[in-house]
């Protein structure tokens, strides 16, 4: 049975009358779901959350708003089962489905609690110190940060249809913005079916959340100066919208998440046998199948010392030959597909783009052979691991990036080598570093660290522990400098920020404190 998206437009959900498009299942390419918002009025639906949504949210405290993601998390929590069943047709196992439906969870589950510990039971936050502004005293000022008066619109990937969609409306809520929310198409149907249960929850004050099934139409015409637009996709995808004339001439609040080509390195003290060593091979390995490697933190680039390199690519080859690639639904499969054919066919023609510099490994990008999988009709891939010799000298590993379960080896001479390479990315969400060598963690941190808008060092003390290269966590940074985007959307209560105002507020001290309660 086919799905038809209906997209939640001014708190009634309405069905496509046309221009449908057919979504297949990643497994054997039946159509699933289609989706249209032909016909929708993008005008009143911005108009509605924000005559209605925002200020029903504005009227709430942090704790108040706080509550009702609380109240959201549990709901859905309870109903997630429906969530990963559907997922199974986008490719994903259970495994990656719990980083996408229990980590969105968890991730309202984390607002909630941060925003009633750590806000104030107010509308507004104090930014910062008292400033004193006059010899006597009598003129003061200080920061405090108020909700736009707008509606944030959320484009998302189709990688994480959940998490996506929740990890953007938690810090929106508590910030008191109404939320559009718009998913990719290859996996909206999953995100479809959570819109349902976010409404039926009954949790969110009406023009709260609205919900675009299909394309944006004409939205993007109808924003201003009190709005936001967080995006998280392609390079491509991320220059049309912050281009767009409505977007740049009213300055438009713009986060974007996008490619991101990062690296995990191995330290030259780390040999074949030392536990980071293993840690390494198994890191990689993991971060090139979790999710068929559609993820925007997988690792893409993996720097070992020259001497290491034989060794890190035999030991690649031994985990990898290893994982069974076929339908997800099965508890012996480690790798689903990836999301369709032609997320596959992008894939192909980028691993042939680095191949120009970089040969294959392991894996045949053009064969596969799925465990109860239809190898026809589903859009199965091999892990493939690809090595480039002379990574100094080429471009494409640091810059072509292919969105599934591969990545490639490159050899470094010495730590300014790797560090220069970890910087060729041209700004990533992560990095991480294996080293059990005090020095070698300075180095690389500070010679890294502006490139990247996370580190992770994994080593023996913390290995059993660690939450590893990939996860996204909502407390620390989610977003990276240059070809990551420039964002910062998640990073505890920080990423609140993007949804309202800082404002200078200069008053005698006595006013200052009324306004404020201090
Ligand atoms: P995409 O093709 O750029 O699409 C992203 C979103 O933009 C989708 O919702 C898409 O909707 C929408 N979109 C596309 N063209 C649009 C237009 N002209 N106007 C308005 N909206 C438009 O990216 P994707 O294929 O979904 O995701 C893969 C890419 O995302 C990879 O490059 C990956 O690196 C990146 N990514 C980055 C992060 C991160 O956090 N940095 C996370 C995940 C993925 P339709 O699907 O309806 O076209």
């Amino acid at each position: 049975m086919t799905i038809i998206l209906e997209s939640l437009a001014e708190d009634r959900w309405v069905a496509p009358r046309a221009a449908l498009v057919e979504i297949p299942s990643a497994l054997d390419g039946r159509v699933v779901a289609a989706a249209s918002s032909h016909g929708l009025d993008f005008a009143a639906i911005a108009r509605h959350a924000r005559q209605v949504g925002g200020p029903s949210l504005r009227r709430l405290t942090f704790h108040e708003r706080a509550d009702l993601l609380k109240r959201l998390a549990t709901y859905l929590n309870e109903r997630k089962e429906a969530l990963y069943e559907l997922a199974f047709e986008t490719g994903a196992t259970r495994r990656d489905s719990a980083l996408d439906i229990d980590g969105g969870i968890g991730t309202l589950f984390s607002y909630a609690s941060r925003g009633r510990k750590e806000l104030p039971a107010e509308r507004f936050i104090i930014d910062g110190v008292t400033e004193r502004l006059s010899k006597r005293g009598s003129f003061v000022g200080t920061h405090v940060l108020t909700s736009l008066n707008g509606v944030a619109v959320h484009v998302n990937a189709y990688n994480f249809p959940c998490w996506g969609l929740l990890e953007k409306l938690a810090p929106s809520v508590l910030a008191g913005a109404p939320v559009i929310a718009k998913p990719a198409t290859p996996t909206a149907y999953v995100a479809h079916a959570l819109a349902k249960m976010i409404v039926d929850s009954n949790v969110l004050p009406p023009g709260s959340f609205q919900f675009v099934g299909g394309g944006l139409g004409d939205l993007l015409d109808h924003l201003a100066g009190q709005d936001v637009l967080s995006f998280t996709g392609s390079i491509e995808t991320s220059e049309r919208l912050r281009n767009h004339p409505a977007v740049s001439r009213y300055a438009v609040r713009f986060i974007a998440e996008r490619d991101s080509l990062n690296a995990a390195v191995l330290g030259p003290d780390v040999v074949a046998g030392a536990a980071e060593f293993d840690l390494f091979v198994n890191e990689v390995a993991q971060e090139m199948t979790v999710k068929a490697g559609q993820k925007c933190t997988a690792i893409r680039r993996v720097l070992a010392p020259r001497s290491q390199a034989d060794s890190v690519c035999a030991a690649l080859e031994a985990r990898l030959s290893k994982v069974v690639v076929g339908d997800p639904r099965r508890e012996d499969v480690a790798m689903g597909p990836l999301v369709g054919l032609s997320q596959r066919e992008t894939v192909r023609e980028k691993i042939n783009e680095i191949c120009a510099e970089a040969e294959v490994v392991f894996g045949d990008p053009t064969r596969c052979e799925p465990v109860g999988g239809d190898a026809a009709r589903g859009a199965f891939l091999s892990p493939v691991l690809l090595r480039c010799n002379d990574p100094v000298r080429s471009a494409r590993p640091h810059t072509t990036e292919a969105f599934g379960p591969v990545s490639t080896v490159m050899p470094y001479e010495d730590l300014n080598q790797a560090i220069d390479l970890a910087r060729r990315g041209e700004g990533s969400l992560v990095a991480s570093v294996f080293t059990y060598d005090p020095a070698v963690a300075t180095e690389l941190t500070f010679g890294i660290a502006a490139y990247h808008g996370r580190l992770v060092h994994v080593d023996r003390d913390c290995a059993s522990e660690s939450t590893g290269h990939g996860p996204v966590l909502p407390g620390l940074v989610h977003g990276g400098p240059g070809r990551a985007g420039g964002g910062e959307e998640l990073g505890g209560l920080r990423a609140l920020a993007h949804y309202m105002q800082r404002t200078a507020i200069q008053a005698s001290p006595a006013r200052l404190a009324a306004l404020t309660k201090a």
